[in-house]
């Protein structure tokens, strides 16, 4: 016999299960930044529209923290001013207007979360009408804002320090953006490692995303490089003009007539064919990365060290 009550039971399950685990626009990280980040004067040497072009060795790390991509744990490891606290600035834009959900971002102390919001943060929401929208000014009477926690529809950007066991263990997030992991201290307030109590918060979120970034620090103590060890170890690569093997921009590869910097060239390693700085557009625009390492699961996989030879 046909159970009425049964099968609309099972209907509303299934619209329920179809809703929460339905897709988030089809838009990544990078299409965002692209069409709604902009850039102040303020905080960039280049202000105005945020375009991809100009970093196109950011775009996988991008598009990996994006709702379309089934990665949940991306790693980024790179030299400084390469672009990995912007990619997760545009990530945090991508959640306010796209994806939102609760988010935990989380800088090495509490006086750099303050500092990051101040600086960045609300730099990232004043000059994007999208965000601007949706997050209150904390100005304003019952915005419900302050300087370390931004509300949006649909979620809440919260901003703590490693060093504060209560900022970590504030709530359940979906999104957790771990910056400069390998400035955080060992041991955050006597309640052991800050990564992993940031971690646990997002454990009850099947889509959960955890965004790692740093700086190497000490060989064999560095919190990212151990990420990146258990990662499948993407190198970014460029092919050669002459020869067509696709090799990483190291720093050793990188010569000069004596004194004359200026002249400094890439030096293929396979056939030692010389890239002059006019060659760079041209080897950026053919890049890709290359996972050097097997992991065990797919959703554990990634990251990127990157193109990190002139820093
Ligand atoms: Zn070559």
């Amino acid at each position: 016999m046909f159970d009425t009550a049964e099968s609309t039971a099972a209907l509303v399950v299934q619209s329920a299960w179809k809703r929460g685990l339905a897709p988030d626009p089809i838009l990544t990280v990078d299409d965002w930044a692209n069409r709604h980040r902009m850039l102040s004067s303020v905080a960039s040497a280049e202000p105005g529209r945020w375009s991809t072009s100009r970093t196109p060795y950011l775009a996988e790390v991008m598009a990996s923290l994006s709702a379309t991509s089934g990665f949940e744990l991306v790693v980024f490891m790179a030299g400084g001013q390469v672009g990995k606290t912007e990619c997760g600035l545009n990530w945090v834009g991508y959640v306010i207007h796209h994806a939102p959900g609760p988010m935990l971002l989380v800088q090495p102390t509490v006086e750099g979360a303050k500092r990051v919001s101040k600086q960045r943060v609300d730099a990232l929401i004043e000059s994007s009408p999208e965000l601007a929208s949706r997050v209150k000014d904390p100005r304003s009477r019952d915005s419900g804002n302050t300087q370390l926690m931004k509300e949006f529809p649909g979620g809440v950007l919260i901003m703590t320090g490693a060093n504060s066991a209560v900022g970590l263990r504030s709530m359940p997030v979906r999104y957790l953006f771990l910056d400069e992991v390998d400035g955080y201290p060992g041991d955050a307030d006597g309640e052991g490692d800050p990564v992993a109590l940031a971690v646990q918060r997002a454990a009850t979120f099947v889509n959960r995303k955890v965004y790692l970034c740093s700086t190497p620090t000490l060989k064999g103590f560095s919190r990212i490089e151990a990420a990146y060890l258990e990662s499948d170890q993407r190198v970014f690569e460029v092919p050669c003009d002459h020869c067509g093997q696709f090799s990483q921009i190291l720093w050793r590869d990188i010569r000069w007539p004596k004194g004359k910097i200026s002249d400094a060239a890439w030096h293929c390693p396979a056939c030692d064919g010389i890239h002059p700085e006019y060659c760079k557009p041209a080897l950026l625009a053919n890049s890709r990365w290359t996972a050097k390492a097997e992991v065990m699961a797919r959703r554990w996989v990634f990251t990127c060290p990157a193109y990190t030879a002139r820093g």
